[in-house]
């Protein structure tokens, strides 16, 4: 599960983390009543930003620094009127339902710093780069050497020593060291503390030097964190933040059918029982030069009704050109799947074709019954094994 920046912000915030002051709202007005009362309080910047779960939004014109509450109005305007578009998005974009207007600071340096679990090395990782704002990928594409990666020790946490080089290697100084060190190991203890999958800060900032803060001030000003779903029940806090307008709508309705569906890019729908069995569905399917659009687990338990629901979803994606259905039959019994495709072709037609390769408890019986039923599938074509199936669907959608 993903939370919005102003969910992270708050999260940042009571972890201790400098973050500057802000509120979130639904509606132009509150957007610029909310800048209003900024403005009183003697902050001369004001940031406006769009809330919603992809990052690029600066670049795409959904990120506002205004000075005047009309500004803001402009600002508001735009945003909720707009879809936004970004590198992070599809080309269709996303609606813009909630802003975030905060006090905006001024920047002497960018930094970018999260932490991640590093599978290759089996370890909870700091990465920390003096190349900060930018998208980290871009970073560790054209100068890797700018990103350092410290293994934090699961018993002793990120350590000062740690932490103090770091800030060093960043390149901060004097009394910024121990403002960059004391956020670095807030951020790795509230990581392991909400059982997150990422926390990510981009850019932290080294504010201009003021009166008040003559060597200036470390903060966060854009928060990004990922959670474990397994690990959810245990935080109700996180649970409460969850946005449904964020969810993508397949996954969503799958979830209610107590199916594991996970949208991808391709063009081949799969349909199989067992999440092994659907990732070397996956697998074989590239292999023989396909691309899937989905990673579907109908599991053992499934019913017809869930598995005619999993049949709706991935024909309601228009994006899908074949459907491969691979089932080996053990507690999942391939009658019941013989019997949704069935129902699937009735109610919602298979126009593209379908590639079935049934295996395991009560076969006979399914072959049967989709045999009976040709007639109301013509795109149907049955498959001897993995290979002949994957094959068959790849040159079915060219
Ligand atoms: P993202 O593009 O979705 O990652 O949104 P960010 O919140 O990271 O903002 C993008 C960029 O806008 C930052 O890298 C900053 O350069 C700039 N920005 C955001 N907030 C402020 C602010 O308060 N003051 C200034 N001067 N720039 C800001
Ligand atoms: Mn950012």
């Amino acid at each position: 599960m993903k939370i919005h920046e102003y969910q992270a912000r708050q999260l940042l915030s009571d972890a201790g983390i400098p973050v500057p002051p802000g509120s979130m709202v639904e509606t132009v007005d509150d957007a610029v009543a909310e800048t209003e009362r900024i403005l009183s309080s003697g902050v001369s910047l004001v940031v406006v930003k769009a809330q919603v779960h992809a990052g690029g939004r600066g670049k795409a014109g959904f990120v506002k620094l205004v000075k005047t509450s009309e500004e803001a109005r402009e600002a508001a305007t735009f945003m909720l009127g707009n879809r936004m578009i970004s590198n992070q998005t599809g080309p269709e974009g996303i609606e813009v339902k909630r802003l975030l207007v905060a006090a905006g600071v001024d920047i002497e340096k960018e930094f970018y710093l999260a932490v991640t679990l590093d599978r290759g090395r089996g370890v909870n990782t700091l990465i920390a780069s003096s190349e900060g704002g930018v998208e980290i990928e871009t970073v560790a594409e054209e100068n890797p050497d700018a990103i350092l990666k410290t293994p934090i020790d699961p018993l002793a946490g990120l350590e000062a020593f740690q932490a103090r080089d770091i800030a060093t290697q960043l390149g901060f100084t004097g009394r910024q060291i121990g403002q960059a060190a004391s956020v670095m190991q807030r951020l790795a203890k509230l990581y392991g503390e909400l059982d997150a999958s990422l926390v990510e800060i981009n850019p932290l900032v080294l504010t201009s030097p003021t009166e008040d803060a003559p060597e200036g001030r470390v903060m966060a000003i854009d928060a990004k964190f990922g959670f474990d779903d397994n690990a959810l029940f245990r935080h109700k806090n996180l649970q409460e933040m969850h946005d449904p307008a964020e969810d993508n709508p397949a996954e969503a309705r799958a979830e209610a059918a107590g199916l594991s569906y996970v949208d991808l890019d391709g063009n081949i729908g799969c349909l199989v029982n067992g999440a092994g069995l659907a990732m070397s569905t996956m697998d074989i399917v590239k292999l023989h030069g396909g691309d899937p659009a989905n990673f579907l687990d109908v599991g053992g338990s499934a019913t017809r009704e869930s598995v005619t629901e999993a049949f709706r979803i991935i024909l309601g994606d228009d994006r899908v050109k074949g459907v491969l259905v691979n089932i080996f039959g053990g507690i999942m019994k391939c009658d019941t799947i013989a019997g949704a495709i069935i129902e699937a072709a009735k109610e919602v037609g298979f126009e593209v074709p379908l590639v079935v390769r049934l295996e395991g408890t009560n076969v006979d019986a399914a072959r049967r019954m989709l045999e009976d039923a040709r007639n109301e599938i013509p795109t149907m074509r049955t498959a001897t094994d993995l290979a002949d199936a994957a094959r068959t669907v790849c040159t079915a959608v060219g």
